[in-house]
C-alpha cells in the first residue's frame, strides 16, 4: 500500500519562521492611527466603523488589487456583502497580496466564477429544516440559526445564501417557532447556536434566549459557534461572560484560521471566557494560501492551546459557489493532518471532515494508518511510517447474567 507519500517522516526543527508565527502581538491600529482606546476597545465602534465598501476598502487599503476591487463591487450588488471589522483589518498586511488575513474576508473577482459541482447551499441545510432557523440533521442535536448577521464576513461563508441580509431569510426575533420545535422533540438533547453570529446579539437578547432554551428540561447540552473573539475580541466583556457562565454547560466553538489572528486581545478575550468555565474548541476551514502548510497549521494549533482552545475540527472547504479560487484539495488537507498526528500534542490535533455534499453530515477523513485488515490481524503504520502488527483475534467476551445491569 502506498502511504510513505503521506508519511511526514521525523518532526522537522522549528524554524525561526516558524517560532514567529507563535509569538503573540496585539492588534496594532492600521490605518485609524490615531482613535483613542476607549473607541477602539468599544464593540460598537468596532461595529460601527466597518470595512463595508469598494470606497472604504480603497482609502484603507492602498494596494487593492484590481480582482479585489473588482470583487468588491460585485459583492456590493450580489449575494454576501463586505464587512471587515477595523480589529480584523488592522492585521492585513498591505504589502502582501497573499496576507492570509486580506484572502479571507476582502472579496476578489474570482467569487462570481462558479464550478458546476458548486451550490449555494452546499451541505443541503435547507432541505433538513423542519421550520425555518432550525436545521435537525442529527437525530439528538439541532443547529439553530439565530441571526443573519456576523461581525465580518468570511469570503467562503457556507451560509452567504443566508447571511448578511443576502435573500430576506425570514429571522424570527421572538423564537417562538424554533423553540418550540425543540419542547416538542425530546429527542434533541444538544442544541448548537449560530447563524450568522449568535454573540452579536447585546447581552439582554441572548440571556434571553439562553434561559428559553434552559427552561426545556430534555436540554442537556448548549453550544455557540461564533467567530467574534476572533473579529470583535471587545465583545468579550466580563459582564457577557458572567452573563453566559449561569447556562451551563455551555460550550463555545471560536473559529480562527491563521496564527496571525490570535493576538494579545484575543488571547486575553479567550482567557474570559475561559474563566467563565466555558470550554473552547476551534473550528478552521482548510483555505489555500492562508492555512493549507502544514507549519503554518502546526504554529496555528499550538498558539491555540496557549489560549486554552482545543481545536476540534478542520473542514475540507464547502462547496459553496464562488469558492474555488480559497479551496485547498483533500489531498493537501491530508498532508497537514499527517504533519500533526504523532509529531505535536494530540489536543493540538483536529479532526478533519469533510461535511458530506447535499446533506449526509461531516464524515472524518484521516491519513491511511491502516494498512492491511484481515481476519485474526490488522497492520498498522505509526507517525514515522514504521510498520506495527496487532494480532485481533476477538476472542468473545462472556458477561455472566446480570452482569451489565445498573
Ligand atoms: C456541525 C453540525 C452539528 C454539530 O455537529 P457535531 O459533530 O456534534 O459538532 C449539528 N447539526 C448540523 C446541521 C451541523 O452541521
Amino acid at each position: 500500500m502506498d502511504f510513505e507519500s503521506t508519511a511526514a517522516g521525523p518532526t522537522p526543527e522549528p524554524s525561526p519562521a516558524f517560532l514567529a508565527l507563535k509569538r503573540f502581538q496585539p492588534a496594532g491600529r492600521g490605518p485609524w492611527p490615531g482613535v483613542p482606546d476607549a473607541d477602539w476597545n468599544d464593540w460598537r465602534w468596532q461595529l460601527k466603523h466597518r470595512v463595508s465598501t469598494v470606497e472604504h476598502l480603497e482609502k484603507h487599503l492602498p494596494t487593492l488589487t484590481p480582482e479585489e476591487r473588482a470583487g468588491a463591487i460585485l459583492a456590493g450588488q450580489s449575494k454576501l456583502a463586505v464587512g471587515i471589522t477595523p480589529h480584523f483589518f488592522s492585521l492585513i498586511d498591505p504589502a502582501d497580496e497573499y496576507c492570509p488575513i486580506r484572502w479571507q474576508v476582502i472579496p476578489r473577482l474570482e467569487e462570481t466564477v462558479r464550478a458546476p459541482w458548486e451550490m449555494n447551499d452546499p451541505c443541503g441545510e435547507d432541505s433538513h429544516s423542519p421550520v425555518p432557523g432550525l436545521v435537525h440533521r442529527y437525530p439528538d442535536r439541532v443547529l439553530f440559526l439565530v441571526t443573519d448577521r456576523c461581525a465580518s464576513y468570511c469570503r467562503y461563508c457556507t451560509r452567504s445564501r443566508l447571511v448578511s441580509n443576502a435573500s430576506g431569510y425570514d429571522f424570527h426575533p421572538e423564537f417562538d417557532l424554533q423553540i418550540g420545535y425543540i419542547a416538542a422533540h425530546p429527542e434533541i438533547r444538544d442544541v448548537l447556536l449560530s447563524g450568522g453570529d449568535p454573540l452579536l446579539f447585546n447581552d439582554e437578547k441572548l440571556e434571553y434566549l439562553l434561559s428559553r432554551l434552559r427552561a426545556i428540561p430534555h436540554l442537556e447540552f448548549i453550544r455557540i459557534g461564533t467567530r467574534i473573539p476572533i473579529f470583535l475580541p471587545q465583545r468579550i466583556t466580563p459582564e457577557l461572560c458572567s452573563m453566559l457562565r449561569q447556562f451551563h454547560p455551555l460550550f463555545i466553538s471560536i473559529h480562527s484560521n491563521h496564527p496571525r489572528e490570535l493576538t494579545t486581545e484575543v488571547r486575553d478575550a479567550l482567557g474570559r471566557l475561559a474563566d467563565a468555565g466555558i470550554p473552547l474548541g476551534n473550528q478552521s476551514v482548510l483555505l489555500r494560501h492562508v492555512n493549507d502548510d502544514p507549519e503554518v497549521m502546526k504554529a496555528h494549533v499550538h498558539k491555540l492551546l496557549m489560549c486554552r482552545v482545543r481545536p476540534y475540527y478542520l473542514y475540507q472547504c464547502d462547496l459553496i459557489a464562488g469558492s474555488a479560487h480559497l479551496r485547498a484539495s483533500v489531498r493537501e488537507g491530508l498532508q497537514v493532518m499527517e504533519a500533526l498526528r504523532g509529531h505535536t500534542t494530540g489536543y493540538a490535533v483536529p479532526q478533519y471532515v469533510i461535511d458530506a455534499p447535499g446533506g449526509g453530515g461531516k464524515v472524518p477523513i484521516n491519513p491511511e494508518y491502516i494498512l492491511a485488515n484481515e481476519p485474526g490481524r490488522i497492520v498498522i503504520r505509526n507517525f514515522e511510517g514504521r510498520v506495527f502488527e496487532y494480532p485481533d483475534e476477538g476472542v468473545p467476551v462472556e458477561h455472566p447474567a446480570g452482569a451489565l445491569q445498573p
